[in-house]
This record gives structure tokens, C-alpha cells and sequence, in this order.
């Protein structure tokens, strides 16, 4: 982001050009002995926490890492993880936030395009061999002088890297802080460049939409790399609040489960798939106990309107509906909004500084009520991706509004209710149809656990539109015409009636958990 632009905020409220371990450094003073971590190996409190970060920010000085050089961190929740990261956060270095899921394709295009310097990696996970990964880039990349391993194998084991002396740099608010990975239906991930100063405003304002408290205990369920966890209100505005994060290694449900029943968890952040999941675990085994859970927020992907009342019926505790970029805007449903409101909407902008226009496919704006995509400028969206100029043309307009491709209405009570993507649309035979639409209707049926609806290209029509569904466990397959006539007693236009249908076990997901549906569309298309 460029400073002329920020600069434009500097009246706002909470707004403050510092960076986030000076932060880190506050928050520590505040609540100095309470705990602000918990991880498999152990636990560390705030004054802990902030001087475990000083030590690791001194030896990554001393190794010789200077202010604006870039890093790939790539690691699982664990204590080091965020040790590491707030110990970059100081000493100005920059982190490229790699999801444990990447792999050679995406790490390659992360280091080429920033020259990264280091590259921090677990020696294992998931029975994965990041050590042969990293060893593999650095034989490839000259910039990448240091493979830094939390275990053995690399050039410096990630414990080794501490000192006691050394001054730490000032750094600037309006300085990158890190580069996070956007979420994409498919492909390399862009890379988005977020400040500090725009990353703490951001997050204070999902903390205060989440009215986060001292007594607040939040699980990192998801990959702690991710915008989601890590910023609404996540990972930061937990400690902000003097609360308590819990990491979660593996993020698999009986984990999730355990460690809210084990720690008292209040709040964590699912995807919808995964919300869906717990359920059938927790509601099969008495030994889990939510009855901690204040909020569930649930975001990232679509959430259909009968799986959000699964989850109100079955979660004990508020449903939080997010709707998040990790370019930046964001809506959240309120704490004490009904269960009625938190169903039909994602929600309202958590800042009233972000301006939010919703377009047709002329760039006008619609009337109240209409869908269209939902394009935004303000003080936590990026003005343009990491040394991308090609994506950057096509993303943003000439005004400098972000354009999310994504489709949404606006009430005239100025909540969101989002319709899938805009570039999703299928287009048969001139008629266009939006796949949530369709996905929506299908998950009402009582033998449907989820769906994913996508186009596939035909001679005749243009695209045919093939539903893909998996099953309950234990329920029959509906034959072709049982399920069209149940989309016609859910009044489904005809023309919006799936030409061919797919059942599956499971979906191709991207790397952010969602469903993959390029690669659904060539499974199906490759048949
Ligand atoms: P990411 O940057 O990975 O968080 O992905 C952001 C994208 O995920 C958005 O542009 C939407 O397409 C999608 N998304 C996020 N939250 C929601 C939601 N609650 N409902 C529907 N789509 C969502």
C-alpha cells in the first residue's frame, strides 16, 4: 500500500502508525501474567510471549536478516509459529504466509516473485517432507540463502536462532507487514501486501464486532497463516483483548473438538464444511462438551441457508456469520442480532470508512435489494497485489475500488447477503444461472449433506450445468428424476434444472479449503 494513500485515514479512530510488535510490546504491559498461549509443547504467558519474541527478533538480526527483506514461513500451529512470526513483525522482515498445504508449485512462484531470502518450514507434517521441499527451492533460488528448520535438517535449526543482545529496529506502521495468499477459486495464489497500521485497524474491528474480552479463549483451528484466524478478530484481537489463544496442530475435528471441551474455548473460526463435520462427531460422543462456545464463526466459503440452521440447532452457542477478504473488506453479523437476522445475511461492514458500491456488469450501481458484484475502497483494502500488474488491471478499477467478484445484496438495514461468485455464473444457452442458487436448494434436501454446482462446456448449449453431490452417510442415491422434481417443489425455474448429476465422496478443495471448481469442472469434463 502507498503511504499517500493511508495517510488518508489518519483521522479514523484506532488508527496508529506502529508497528505490530510494538503492539505486542503494549498489550504485554497490560495483562503481563496472564496466559497468551497454548500449544501442544507448553504454554507462555504474555511477558513470556513478548520476550520469547524479543530473543528470536535479536538472533534473526544476528543471522543477519535486515528490515524488508522477505521470508516464506510455512508452519503448522504450533508454539513457533507465532513466535516467529511476531519476532519478523519486529524486526520489519517480512513474512510470505504460506498455508502447511502449499506445495513445490505455489512455494516456487512465492519465492521468484519476492526473492525471498529465507524460507522457515517444519521438518515434517503430515507425513510431508518440508526439509527435501525447501532444499529442492533453494537449489533453484540464488536470493534463498537460509533454509530454517523448527527440527533438524536445514541450515539453522529455528530453536538455535535466539539472542539476549542486540537493539531491535523501529518499524514504520505504514511498513508491509506480511504477504498473505489470496483465495482464488484455483491456481497460484496472489500475494497481498497488507501494512501494519491497516492490519491492526482491521482486526480492532472485527474484535469489537466480536466483543472480544480477557475472558475470551479462542481456538486456531484453521491454518493459523490465514486471514481469518489470524486477524477476524483471531489470533490478534485476542491478545488485544488480553484473552487467550489455544493452537490447534492438525485441524481435524475430534482435535477441534477436544481441545474446546479440554481448554473452555469461547470462540474459533470453522469454514462451513468443516463446521458441518464437528456435528456429527460431537452429537455421537458425550465426552465433548461446547458448552464454553460464546460464538462460532463461520465464513470463507458459502453457508447455505439449511446448513446455518443445522448448525443453530445443533452448536450451543451464537452462529457468527463472516464474510471475509484477505485483500481486506469484511462483513460480520452482531453478537445479539436474531437467529432469524444471522440466517438470511453475512452481515454489515465492520467499519463505516470502507466504501462498498455493488455494480452490474457495467460497473453501475444497482438499486437497494439487487444483486450484484461487490466492489470496495477504503482503509483495510489493498490498492493492488504484490508485483502484479496484469492481475491488478483486471481487480481493480481505475477509482481504485477492489473488485471482489463477488456477488451480494444490500438491505436497506445495510447487511450483506452473499450469492456466490460473479464469474461462477453459468451461462446456458443465454440464461444465466448463479450455482449457489442451485447448491442452496440441494442441501435442503434431508439426504444431502453438500453440494457444488458447475458448468460444463457443450456444443449445443454453451455450458450444461452438472450438480455434484455427496450423500449422508447412509442415504440412497436420488435418481435423476426424483431430484428434479424436488428442485421443483422447492420452485426452481426449469431452465436452472441440472442437465447432469455427479455423486461424490468428496470435492477437490484448493489449498484455503474450498471447493476446487476448475478442478471439479476437468474431473468432470476428463470423464
Ligand atoms: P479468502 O481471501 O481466502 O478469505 O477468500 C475470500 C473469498 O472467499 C471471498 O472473496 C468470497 O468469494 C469467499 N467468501 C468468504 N467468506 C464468505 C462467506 N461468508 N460466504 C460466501 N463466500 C465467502
Amino acid at each position: 500500500m502507498y503511504k499517500k494513500y493511508l495517510e488518508k485515514y489518519e483521522h479514523l479512530k484506532d488508527w496508529e502508525r506502529i508497528g505490530i510488535g510494538e503492539q505486542l510490546r503494549r498489550w504485554a504491559g497490560k495483562y503481563p501474567d496472564k496466559t497468551a498461549f497454548i500449544a501442544e509443547s507448553g504454554e507462555l504467558t504474555y511477558s513470556e510471549f513478548d520476550a520469547e519474541t524479543d530473543k528470536a527478533a535479536r538472533g534473526f538480526l544476528q543471522l543477519g536478516l535486515k528490515t524488508g527483506d522477505k521470508v516464506v514461513l510455512q508452519m503448522p500451529n504450533v508454539m513457533a509459529y507465532p513466535v516467529t512470526l511476531f519476532a519478523l513483525y519486529k524486526i520489519g522482515v517480512i513474512p510470505i504466509l504460506a498455508l502447511y498445504a502449499h506445495r513445490e508449485k505455489e512455494v516456487r512462484s512465492m519465492i521468484s516473485l519476492t526473492g525471498a531470502v529465507a524460507y522457515i518450514v517444519p521438518e515434517k507434517f503430515q507425513g510431508y517432507d518440508f526439509v527435501a521441499l525447501a532444499k529442492k527451492m533453494q537449489s533453484e533460488f540464488d536470493s534463498l540463502k537460509y533454509v530454517i528448520v523448527d527440527g533438524d535438517g536445514g541450515d539453522v535449526k529455528l530453536s538455535d536462532i535466539k539472542s539476549e543482545e542486540g537493539e531491535l529496529p523501529e518499524v514504520d506502521g505504514y511498513s508491509n507487514a506480511h504477504l498473505l495468499l489470496s483465495g482464488g477459486s484455483t491456481g497460484i495464489p496472489k500475494l497481498i501486501p497488507r501494512t501494519h497500521t491497516d492490519y491492526i485497524y482491521n482486526m480492532v474491528k472485527c474484535a469489537e464486532r466480536c466483543r472480544m474480552t480477557e475472558d475470551d479463549v479462542y481456538l486456531v483451528a484453521l491454518s493459523g497463516e490465514h486471514n481469518f484466524p489470524l486477524c477476524c478478530p483471531g489470533i490478534l484481537g485476542t491478545l488485544r483483548a488480553g484473552g487467550t489463544v489455544v493452537l490447534c496442530k492438525n485441524s481435524s475435528p475430534d482435535e477441534i473438538l477436544d481441545l474446546i471441551t479440554e481448554y473452555g474455548v469461547t470462540v474459533t473460526a470453522l469454514v462451513p464444511t468443516m463446521a458441518l463435520m464437528c456435528i456429527s462427531l460431537f452429537e455421537n460422543d458425550d465426552y465433548y462438551d461446547l458448552s464454553s462456545l460464546r460464538l462460532l464463526q463461520v465464513g470463507g466459503a458459502m453457508l447455505q441457508d439449511a446448513q446455518a440452521d443445522e448448525i443453530m440447532a445443533k452448536y450451543p452457542c451464537k452462529l457468527n456469520q463472516v464474510y471475509g477478504t484477505t485483500e481486506g473488506l469484511m462483513f460480520i453479523t452482531e453478537v445479539d442480532d436474531t437467529d432469524d437476522v444471522i440466517k438470511s445475511c453475512q452481515g454489515r461492514p465492520i467499519d463505516d470508512a470502507t466504501e462498498i458500491r455493488i455494480v452490474d456488469e457495467n460497473g453501475n450501481d444497482v438499486p437497494e435489494g439487487e444483486y450484484g458484484e461487490v466492489i470496495c475502497r477504503g482503509p483495510f483494502t489493498i490498492d493492488g497485489y504484490f508485483e502484479a500488474p496484469e492481475a491488478n488491471k483486471t481487480s481493480f478499477n481505475e477509482e481504485g475500488f477492489y473488485l471482489t467478484g463477488d456477488k451480494a445484496m444490500r438491505d436497506k438495514e445495510n447487511r450483506y447477503r452473499l450469492a456466490g461468485r460473479v464469474k461462477e455464473q453459468i451461462n446456458r444457452a443465454g440464461e444465466k444461472i448463479m450455482p449457489s442458487e442451485v447448491e442452496e436448494l440441494l442441501c435442503k434436501n434431508e439426504r444431502i449433506i453438500d453440494a457444488a454446482v458447475v458448468g460444463i462446456d457443450d456444443d449445443m448449449l454453451g455450458q450444461k450445468i452438472c450438480a455434484c453431490i455427496i450423500y449422508k452417510e447412509g442415504a440412497a442415491e436420488l435418481k435423476y428424476k426424483e431430484l428434479i422434481d424436488f428442485l421443483s417443489s422447492e420452485g426452481l425455474g426449469s431452465y436452472k434444472m441440472p442437465d447432469e448429476v455427479r455423486m461424490m465422496t468428496e470435492f477437490p478443495l484448493t489449498n484455503m479449503n474450498k471447493v476446487n471448481k476448475v478442478e471439479l469442472k476437468k474431473m468432470i469434463e476428463n470423464e
